[in-house]
């Protein structure tokens, strides 16, 4: 279908973008202004034209039209959306908000139902969320004067379908993978030197080594890693020490001894799913067999902080497949799951190579994109849900992806005194992260709330020369 939405002036074009695009993912939608000639006259299957409405602040009036957007949408196609006129990927900031004035749960409640048209479920899932991110952000105080790392490692053993992470794979790029440490040594020297001059000192509060898949280096790589983030870095105040590990299949013996005596807390091991013909099928080289081998591997370590993530909505998997991945995942007790739901972007672009792929063959009825994905997903994060609170864990992180219909949202789950606090940092924005490497971030978050980013190259050779 093509969409067109027609305002009369030039305010929030963008954020009527996303709102239209959680209605129509996989649709062409353009939204332009009514002195634009050229688009209105395109011919449409479907033309919205709507006043700007002139009263009230900036942020009350982008509000009132979002909502008589949504509400036209909704009559037109009949659906809902869970998370309503909501298009950011941060819903929990409004009640976060809401909670630091003092407002109660009733009010947020009915505040998030009637301003925002969330649903009831979405509105307390967002508060519950929130509330537990409010109790572990308050123990580190006060945490704008404090500082969180990132460090950013873009290989991985295979690069999956879905990928939008920018990683590449690790047997091209293994001649310069040392070059590549010691680019990201030089980088965090500089910073480490500069907040010294500032007199901030050296001392994160945590740290996240992150891709790609860190634990696609080798042991010696890694360890040179770590040790030398360990001698710039003064972890004496350190909170949390995370490292992605995430490929089961990257994962070794060798590889988690060396976490271990670098002080990692926390860890990795991702399936995506337990169903060896869907890893198959979007790129990933390991077996549900490495992914209970590589836990307990990291269990037997001693590792007592282990995440698994898994993905909703990979193909060919329905209620059956996601039922499996959570029993198998139950089985191993890690200690946070993160439930990711695929978004429609992605699935298009992994159908459509699968398609292409005659050898891979998938049976129509059972591939789930443009049918389950949309139809039952909500159903399926019930599910996933459930087989967390069951295994004790309480949600305490989400965050929700562009082009996602249905509009749903990924959401971490841990047992209590198992949250890993970077991602709350990320997702609520409360704290400056210094991020290195390439395709890194860095977020600095001042005392009036005020963000600015800086992003360095995503491409590993741009960055390298850069650095050079
Ligand atoms: S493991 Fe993650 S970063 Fe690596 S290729 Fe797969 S999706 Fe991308």
């Amino acid at each position: 279908m093509n969409i067109g939405i027609c305002l009369d002036r030039h305010d929030f074009l963008y954020d009527i973008h996303s709102l239209v695009k959680s209605f129509f993912p996989e649709d062409e939608v353009s939204i332009f202004t009514a002195d634009d000639g050229e688009k209105r006259a395109v011919e449409r299957d479907l033309l919205i034209e709507v006043d700007i409405p002139l009263s009230g602040d900036r942020k009350g009036t982008k509000d009132r039209l979002k909502r008589e957007i949504y509400e036209t949408l909704s009559a037109y196609t009949g659906e809902t959306l869970p998370w309503g006129t909501l298009s950011g990927i941060r819903p929990c900031k409004i009640p976060m908000k809401m909670l630091s004035e003092g407002r109660d749960r009733a009010e947020i409640l009915l505040y998030m139902q009637d301003h925002y048209l969330v649903s009831e479920e979405k509105a307390s899932l967002a508060l519950r969320v929130a509330e537990r991110e409010a109790e572990l952000l308050e123990t580190i105080s006060p945490i704008g004067d404090t500082y969180s790392l990132y460090i950013n490692v873009p290989f991985c053993p295979s690069i999956c379908l879905y990928c939008t992470f920018s990683s590449s794979p690790v047997s091209a790029w293994s001649p310069h993978i040392d070059g590549y440490i010691s680019c990201v040594v030089a980088e965090m020297e500089e910073k480490a030197a500069e907040l010294e001059r500032e007199g901030r000192g050296r001392k994160p509060v945590t740290a996240y080594i992150g891709g790609g898949t860190p634990t696609a280096l080798t042991a010696e790589q890694l360890e040179r890693l770590l040790s030398e983030t360990r001698r710039i870095w003064d972890f004496g105040g350190i909170r949390e020490f995370t490292v992605e590990a995430g490929r089961p299949d990257s994962i070794t013996a060798e590889k988690l001894s060396v976490l271990l005596k670098y002080g990692v807390t926390r860890i990795s091991v991702n399936p995506q799913t337990m169903n060896d013909e869907t890893l198959r099928l979007i790129g990933r080289l390991h077996t549900r067999e490495d992914t209970v081998r590589a836990f307990r591997l990291a269990r037997e370590a001693g590792f007592d902080n282990i995440n698994m993530d898994m993905i909703l909505g990979l193909p060919g998997e329905g209620e059956a497949e996601v039922r499996r991945t959570l029993d198998e995942i139950t089985a191993l007790a890690p200690d946070s799951l993160t439930v990711h739901s695929l978004a429609v972007k992605r699935a298009s672009r992994l159908r459509k190579t699968i398609r292409e792929d005659r050898e891979i063959d998938i049976d129509a009825d059972r591939d789930s994109f443009g049918g389950l994905v949309f139809r039952n997903s909500g159903a399926l994060m019930d599910m996933s849900a459930e087989a967390a609170e069951s295994m004790g864990m309480k949600p305490y992180y989400l965050y929700r992806q562009k082009n996602m219909k249905g509009n749903l949202e990924n959401t971490g789950f841990a047992l209590p005194g198992r949250e890993c606090l970077y991602n709350i940092i990320i997702m609520e924005e409360v704290q400056t992260i210094f991020a290195f490497g390439a395709g890194a971030s860095t977020k600095y978050v001042y005392p009036d709330g005020r963000i600015e980013r800086t992003v360095s190259p995503k491409d590993v050779k741009t960055w390298l020369e850069r650095r050079k």
